[in-house]
């Protein structure tokens, strides 16, 4: 047992008191940290000297033992931080992958059912007015058939910019692919004679398409259904079956076209 001194009390409370402002920084900013080295390095050392300082009033240590502890901390919280910053990183990175379609990077079907959700139970809880945009290429296996398969998806990539484009000064509205040549736009705060705009937009947007291949030139024309949503639509099933419906409602109807609420609104 050691005798406490003043001094020594006091090199441990400082010990403390720094171990707990590094553990709370670390904690607070550790993206940061794992990101870069420099900053890595200096909170592991000012770290493991707390440390140090802390159970330095009661050994007796010389300065290199002293040393060779504090290394020895450093040592072991580098590989515990490795191991757990590899397995995060490797997550996030498979998360994001699971969440963004490959060919057009916009989010994917599965970010779409999780938002979907999200949003519907916020409509039906009556905290959000929401509409819901389903739009599908016309005649797009065609455009395969005739052009090929790589003239296809850089069909896929235009019309997902055209959409994006006209979706972007919109709070609220949400982009995703949902299918081979289906998207969804989900728009919160937002009324139906603004979702009719904004698909009335996108329709002309995605008619002025003009894509160039080895055999000619073609243009492009997309379907669209909207719909609000309605105490009617108990289920996100039934409501994103109302809006499909519309939008199968534009397709037999000449297709290159927007059906609201039942009703085609663009002738
Ligand atoms: P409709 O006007 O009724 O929508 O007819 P459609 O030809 O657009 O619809 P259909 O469902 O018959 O064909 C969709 C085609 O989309 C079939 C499929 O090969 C193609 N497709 C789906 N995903 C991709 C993709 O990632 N790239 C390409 N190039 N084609 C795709
Ligand atoms: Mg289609
Ligand atoms: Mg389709």
């Amino acid at each position: 047992i050691h005798d406490i001194t003043p001094l020594s009390l006091a090199i441990a409370v400082i010990g403390l008191l720094v171990i707990a402002v590094s553990a709370f920084v670390i904690q607070k900013y550790s993206v940061a940290i794992i990101e870069n080295k420099l900053l890595f390095v200096i909170a592991m050392i000012v770290f493991a000297t707390s440390w140090g300082l802390l159970i330095l009033p009661s050994q007796e240590l010389d300065v290199l033992l002293f040393i060779a502890l504090i290394c020895k901390l450093i040592v072991y919280m580098t590989c515990i931080h490795l191991v757990n910053s590899v397995g995060r990183i490797q997550y996030e990175a498979l998360i994001e992958r699971i969440n963004t379609d490959f060919l057009t990077q916009l989010s994917s079907r599965t970010a779409f059912e999780k938002s979907f959700d999200q949003s519907f139970k916020a409509a039906k809880n009556k905290t959000i007015q929401l509409a819901f945009i389903i739009l599908d290429i016309d005649n797009f296996k065609l455009v395969n058939d005739t052009y090929g398969h790589l003239i296809g998806d850089a069909v896929l990539k235009e019309v997902s910019h055209a959409i994006r484009e006209n979706i972007v000064n919109y709070k609220g509205a949400e982009l995703f692919r949902i299918g081979g040549e289906e998207f969804g736009i989900i728009l919160e705060n937002t009324d139906y004679a603004e979702a009719q705009k904004m698909s009335l937009n996108i329709l002309k947007a995605v008619n002025e398409l003009s894509v160039k291949t080895d055999k000619g030139t073609f243009g492009v024309t997309i379907s669209i259904g909207v719909a609000e949503w309605h105490e009617k639509d108990k289920t996100k099933e039934m409501f994103y079956n109302r809006a499909e419906s519309y939008l199968y409602f534009a397709k037999n109807n000449g297709k290159n076209a927007v059906t609201v609420d039942g009703v085609i609104v663009n002738r």
